[in-house]
């Protein structure tokens, strides 16, 4: 099976699943590699605390990454809540810590959950998607701490009325300078499986979003299933693949001390 490269442990402060868990199911599922990628939002408001322990992280990762070698490559990855004013912070971080891999997606408007109904309040749902790719459009244009793109239209999960009233055509100025501004600066995408499970019927981003990257030249991308518990890791694996190379990929992307490598889909 693909290797794994977005999920949880209990190092998130939103998941209680020990990473011994999610690198036995991965060996059950076949993979030969998995890329951990625990949370670290730093910087925001809300009632959970999504702020990584990252030496504890950092210290624990490469012991487990050799007890396991030989059954499953485990690289080290982050995802990382991007917010344009912490910047000089995440300088710092990346001086500090060396990651394989680094999920950067956009979570907090304004420090504000796009997961919680207060952000969508007291405003149309079209404002507040704008709103949420405005920022995802400054923070992948402003920031470098990134390799992939996090589920670009996420918050389209959270909505009123969810995925109902929305499309890539009803949005395409601003998400065609997303995907441009993700090409342009060698980063890309990740195709995250867990649309199918949060009830949108395709992953994050939708179809024409990942065809639509392809079509600009895209090439980096990634697969996650965004699992939180082990019975998700390579959740809809198969038929993501299949809609991926109905969308134009040949390649699907791991990354290894934050270079790309190309595998055949
Ligand atoms: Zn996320
Ligand atoms: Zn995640």
């Amino acid at each position: 099976m693909l290797p794994d490269y977005h999920f949880h442990t209990d190092f998130s402060g939103d998941s209680s699943t020990p990473i011994t868990a999610q690198i036995k199911r991965a060996i059950e599922l076949g993979m030969e590699s998995l890329c951990v990628t625990d949370h670290h939002d730093y910087d925001v408001e809300c009632p959970i605390d999504f702020t990584l322990d990252i030496d504890r992280y950092m210290k624990t990762m490469p012991l487990l990454k050799e007890e396991y070698k030989g059954r499953i490559d485990l690289r080290i990855g982050i995802e990382l809540g991007l917010q344009t004013h912490l910047k000089d912070y995440f300088d710092w971080l990346l001086s500090a810590f060396s990651f394989d891999f680094i999920i950067g997606s956009t979570h907090f408007v304004n420090k504000k959950d796009t997961a919680y109904p207060e952000f969508f309040e007291g405003r149309e749902e079209r404002d507040a998607y704008l709103q949420y790719f405005q920022t995802t459009l400054d923070n992948v244009r402003n920031l470098d701490h990134y390799d992939v793109a996090g589920h670009i239209d996420y918050v389209v999960r959270y909505g009123p009325n969810k995925s109902r009233f929305y499309s890539y055509e009803g949005y395409q100025d601003i998400l065609d300078e997303i995907l441009r501004t993700i090409i342009e600066r060698g980063k890309g995408i990740e195709c995250n499986t867990a649309g199918f499970r949060k009830g949108i019927g395709q992953p994050n981003p939708c179809i024409p979003i990942l065809k639509r990257y392809r079509e600009l030249g895209g090439e980096i991308l990634t697969i996650g299933s965004d699992a939180h518990v082990p019975q998700d890791l390579g959740a809809d694996f198969q038929r993501s693949r299949d809609l991926l190379l109905e969308c134009g990929f040949s390649y699907y992307t791991e990354f290894k001390e934050r270079k790309p490598e190309f595998k055949p889909l």
